[in-house]
């Protein structure tokens, strides 16, 4: 038994994870201001003795004891982290520092949840983390892919400074139940237009191509990451390579809710990646032969199941 602190705990992914944390045993303290996460994806949580929830903003010190921190506290959807571009930068950079100040007076084990926006917009197709990325750095995406990798700086100078025990991993797209309705994240957008009957939104041509992870499989990714040797920083890619453009995303969409939507097309947001999508060579060699097991429908299916619940429809 473990006392495991989760930043950004009451967000999509850090529920999921202080859910699996809790159940596998450990003492979950779980850190988060509420911005973009909410008291209602951990409210069945609440009740377990094993289970601690604390309002606290991430860009001011944090005094607590425990033996491992996972990182996550950060707006994850482009616009919710574009709508104050600058505390963005401030949770990613601040964030970082205050926790991994944490880290080090007790000589924890801390896990950063960094993304693929660390390559930006690839010429390198699929990422390997050997690739340096092609990131903006003064474009509206910045906030978040500079603050990113601002992050995966200061983890390893830590590391190579303070000899702090860290993991980095590099999170492709995920989705899954609890995903933000209203977020703007693809999926969510798409699932909740077709239930809806609303036209279902393309942006740019719907070309882009981006590769999908199913929650669970990622969930268990981080958690083998927290348990490598001590000499296994990462960075690591974690994702499910299988890629689809946003058309074939909304066409699958469109079928599996037997929805009478019809496409509508936007303009693209400027700086939005053409292509994505991970080589987990790595990831499946350090993380003993980890890799994604749910396949983009049945992932879908498990949402829809989620998003018709919540909109009662
Ligand atoms: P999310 O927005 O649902 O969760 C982020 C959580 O952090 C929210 O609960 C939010 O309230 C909290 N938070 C934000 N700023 C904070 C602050 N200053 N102090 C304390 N809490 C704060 O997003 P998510 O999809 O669950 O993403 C979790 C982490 O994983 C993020 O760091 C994100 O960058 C990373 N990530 C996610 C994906 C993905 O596809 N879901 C991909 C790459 C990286
Ligand atoms: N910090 C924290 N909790 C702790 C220890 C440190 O929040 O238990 C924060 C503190 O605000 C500090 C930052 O982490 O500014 C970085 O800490 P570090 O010890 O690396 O640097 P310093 O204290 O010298 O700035
Ligand atoms: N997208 C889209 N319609 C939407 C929302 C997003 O076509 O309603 C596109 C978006 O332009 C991007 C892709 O879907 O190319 C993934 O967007 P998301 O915001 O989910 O993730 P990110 O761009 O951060 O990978």
């Amino acid at each position: 038994m473990k006392r495991i602190l989760v930043t950004g705990g009451a967000g999509f992914l850090g529920s999921h994870l202080c859910e699996r944390l809790v159940e596998s045993g450990h003492d979950v303290l779980c850190v988060d201001n509420y911005f973009t996460g909410s008291k209602s994806n951990i409210a069945h949580l609440l009740g377990n003795p094993r289970f601690e929830l604390m309002r606290h903003d991430v860009t001011f010190p944090l005094y607590v004891e425990v033996d491992e921190i996972y990182n996550l506290a950060c707006p994850a959807s482009p616009i919710h982290y574009q709508h104050d571009p600058v505390q963005t930068t401030k949770t990613s950079v601040h964030g970082a520092i205050n926790m991994l100040g944490l880290a080090k007076r007790l000589k924890a084990r801390i896990l950063q949840a960094s993304t693929s926006e660390v390559y930006g917009d690839p010429e390198v197709h699929p990422q390997p983390e050997s690739y340096w990325g092609r990131v903006n750095p003064i474009g509206v995406r910045s906030c978040y892919d500079e603050g990113k990798r601002c992050a995966e700086t200061l983890f390893f100078d830590y590391w190579r400074q303070h000899r702090l025990p860290i993991k980095v991993v590099r999170i492709f797209n995920t989705y899954g139940p609890r995903m933000h309705p209203n977020d703007g994240r693809v999926v969510s957008n798409f699932i909740v237009q077709a239930l809806r009957g609303q036209d279902i939104t393309i942006y740019g041509d719907g070309s882009q191509t981006r590769s999908f992870c199913y929650v669970d499989d990622l969930i268990e990714a981080m958690q083998r990451m927290m348990a490598t040797p001590e000499e296994i920083t990462g960075p690591v890619n974690v994702g499910n390579p299988g890629e689809f453009s946003m058309l074939e995303l909304a066409e699958k969409v469109i079928q599996l809710t037997a929805s009478s939507s019809r496409l509508e097309f936007r303009p693209l947001p400027s700086d939005d990646p053409s292509q994505r999508q991970p080589d987990i060579g790595l990831a499946r060699r350090v993380l003993n032969g980890w890799q994604p097991t749910v396949a983009l429908d049945e992932g879908l299916d498990r949402t829809i199941a989620y998003f018709k619940k919540r909109l009662s429809v």
